[in-house]
């Protein structure tokens, strides 16, 4: 599948609607310091049901809803639609007739949520098990923060395979430190 449209609307910096369309070869988003791009990155890891929120880098999570500037009050709903193409695959499931799936997460100052496929409301378990085994999703390698490149190159071997076998989709074996040592011990004597 493949990112088509991302529409942001009261999230973080961007208080209007903004749309931003990723035709072919349209590889990255660039700017000056604090124009906001990191915000496009935080948007489609929020739509796509991230729940920590120091990984959308606030305290809380109603910090993602435009908070006010000095020209503009601030609002009360953030909301986010990813459009995603079908690409040469098709999508999965119950979608798997679609060319096009769009996404929609909303967010209220009341704590209230939603959470949307096709204009249909879903729960986020739903939003999950759509991208599940795609490759795709708030926690996975498909999104590359700044500066996870650079710890990546520099942690140690057994830790960097860690990290090439979840990218391969294997089960964990864990960090050497963490892997059973192989040795039974009889109980009580751990
Ligand atoms: P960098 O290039 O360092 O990654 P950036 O261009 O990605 O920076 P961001 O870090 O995304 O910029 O922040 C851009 C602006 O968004 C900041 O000025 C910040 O104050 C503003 N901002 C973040 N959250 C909100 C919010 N809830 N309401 C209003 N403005 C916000």
């Amino acid at each position: 599948m493949k990112l088509k449209k991302l529409e942001i609307l009261g999230f973080k910096s961007f208080r209007d609607r903004t749309v931003l369309e990723f035709p072919e070869g349209v590889s990255g988003v660039v700017g000056p310091n604090g124009c906001g791009k990191s915000n496009v990155v935080d948007a489609i890891r929020w739509v796509l049901g991230e729940m920590r929120v120091t990984m959308l880098r606030g305290k809380k999570m109603e910090d993602v809803i435009f908070n006010g500037s000095e020209d503009a009050p601030p609002v009360g709903m953030a909301e986010v639609t990813m459009v995603l193409e079908k690409g040469p695959y098709t999508f999965p499931g119950a979608y798997a007739d679609c060319a096009e799936v769009m996404i929609s997460r909303r967010l209220f100052r009341s704590g209230e949520s939603e959470y949307s496929i096709n204009n249909v409301p879903v729960r986020l378990l739903d939003v999950r098990e759509f991208f599940m085994d795609t490759g795709v999703g708030a926690r996975t390698y498909s999104l590359v923060e700044q500066g996870s490149i650079a710890s990546m190159v520099e942690v140690k071997p057994e830790e960097r395979r860690a990290f090439i076998e979840e990218a391969a989709g294997l089960p964990s074996t864990g960090t050497a430190r963490n892997r059973p040592s192989g040795k039974w011990s009889p109980p009580g004597r751990t």
